[in-house]
């Protein structure tokens, strides 16, 4: 599983990597919108974790 997570708490897993890129790129723009804009799809990618499923 890939995971994310967000420092303010929020966390999110899938198997397919480009939906966790896509789920906190949305996450990003309803809770943190000041970041919009440097966190890329490549910046999200760097914050993924590879955990057991
Ligand atoms: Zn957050």
């Amino acid at each position: 599983m890939n995971q994310v997570s967000c420092e303010c708490g929020y966390a999110v897993r899938d198997d397919d990597e480009e939906q966790v890129i896509t789920t906190v790129l949305q996450h990003v723009s309803a809770d943190h919108p000041e970041l919009v804009g440097s966190v890329t799809p490549a910046v999200v990618r760097g914050w993924i974790e590879v955990v057991p499923a």
